[in-house]
């Protein structure tokens, strides 16, 4: 049980006020990792394990929907040169792409632990992993077994770039991508993604990559209008992907597609931040009535952050949403940008995912940027990471 609870945001509009359900001076009790009652603190029933939240604020733990943890090398020199003034080009990603080949199994995974580990203890409950740093059949092999112990939730990217050995028989690696490679990793995926974009593929290839995976029964996501306008949104929407991610540059149809589909629009404001861009308009999308999502994207060429009280910070100053739309979007936005209804809230039956943060109330994300305001991070039901513990304390 979590009791003495300041401010509890449920995402439930049915448990409390407004559109995140707040309920104040609150307890949530957990049973084998869901949950099983909210109501108040001084109602709350007995239990045999008991955390005091101390009039902090509890929320269900950020669902960060897009990252790519699997890789090697780092790219400092890159981000250094680009802010002294090189454009940012999708090129970069070959860079990586060299470092994970060469790297073993154990670097890869090391590296993608320390990731996800340092994601939990920002809040992260639930991460989605995507390949897409190896490009050949073995190598995105590998990278989603190197995923799968971190998450449930991992994308198949082999359509990531062409890498260089393909560089000037582009369709020929469609045709690997959507053929061999696809056989061999759609048993390690729950997804598949295609980076859609000029420099990377068009919207002929990806919609054969995209299709193919569905064939194959993998779920759908984008990486689209991140660089340019372009086809990505709304193949992402006639194809009922589950999230068309970046949407930095959308024309009126884009928007009208998203907000008549089911994909949700996930933001990714680390991108625009390290690449010194120009941000998406959340407003504009929030008002236009489309879901909206915020997740880190962590990478190390465009996003090498996998913070999403950042990301929060962020979407508040930079791209018009409030804190309540900016911490509805990086919870429950997050899960339905994952198609799951367990996660993202907290309401009975719910998983016993939340953060305690070291504030009254969740405005604190925005309000003190750059400051830890994550106090405990409960995954399941256990105490994961605790501020001012050593951790298995
Ligand atoms: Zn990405």
């Amino acid at each position: 049980m979590v009791d003495g609870i300041a401010l509890l945001v449920t995402n439930d509009p049915g448990l409390g006020d407004g559109p995140l359900g707040i309920v104040r001076d609150a307890a949530v009790v957990c049973d084998k990792g869901w949950i099983s009652w909210i109501g108040p603190s001084k109602a709350a029933p007995p239990a045999d394990r008991r955390l005091a939240a101390g009039d902090r604020c509890v929320l269900p733990g950020f669902v960060d929907s897009h990252s790519h943890l699997i890789f090697a090398g780092d790219r400092a020199e890159e981000f250094a040169a680009r802010m002294a003034g090189r454009p940012h080009a999708a090129g970069g990603i070959a860079t990586t792409v060299a470092a994970t080949r060469a790297a073993s199994d154990d670097a890869l995974s090391a590296r993608a632990v320390s990731l996800a580990d340092e994601a939990l203890r920002s809040g992260t409950t639930t991460i989605e992993v995507k390949s897409g740093y190896g490009l050949t059949v073995a190598d995105e092999v590998r990278s989603l077994r190197v995923a799968a112990p971190l998450t449930d939730e991992t994308t198949f990217l082999g359509a990531h770039l062409v890498p260089p050995e393909f560089a000037d028989r582009p369709d020929e690696y469609v045709d690997l991508v959507a053929g061999e490679m696809l056989d061999a990793c759609a048993p390690h995926a729950r997804w598949a993604d295609v980076f859609c974009e000029r420099g990377a593929f068009d919207s002929d290839q990806a919609r054969t990559v995209l299709e193919a995976a569905r064939d194959h029964g993998l779920g759908l996501r984008v990486h689209a209008n991140q660089l340019g306008h372009g086809p990505g949104v709304r193949l992402a929407v006639e194809l009922d992907a589950a999230s068309a991610d970046h949407c930095t540059h959308l024309s009126d149809r884009d928007v009208d597609a998203l907000a008549a589909g089911s994909t949700v629009a996930t933001l990714l404001p680390g991108a625009e931040f390290s690449t010194r861009s120009p941000y998406p308009d959340g407003r504009r999308l929030i008002d236009a009535g489309v879901t909206v999502a915020l997740a880190s994207d962590c990478n190390p060429g465009s996003s090498y952050t996998t913070n999403l009280p950042l990301c929060i910070a962020l979407a508040v100053r930079e791209m018009g949403l409030t804190p309540e739309e900016a911490v509805w979007s990086a919870t429950a936005g997050g899960a339905q940008a994952l198609r799951r209804g367990d996660i993202g809230r907290l309401s009975i039956g719910s998983r016993a995912d939340a953060v305690v943060l070291d504030a009254p109330t969740y405005v604190y994300l925005a309000y003190r940027p750059g400051v830890p305001m994550v106090y405990a991070v409960l995954c399941g039901g256990e105490i994961v990471s605790r501020r001012g513990r050593p951790e298995n304390s």
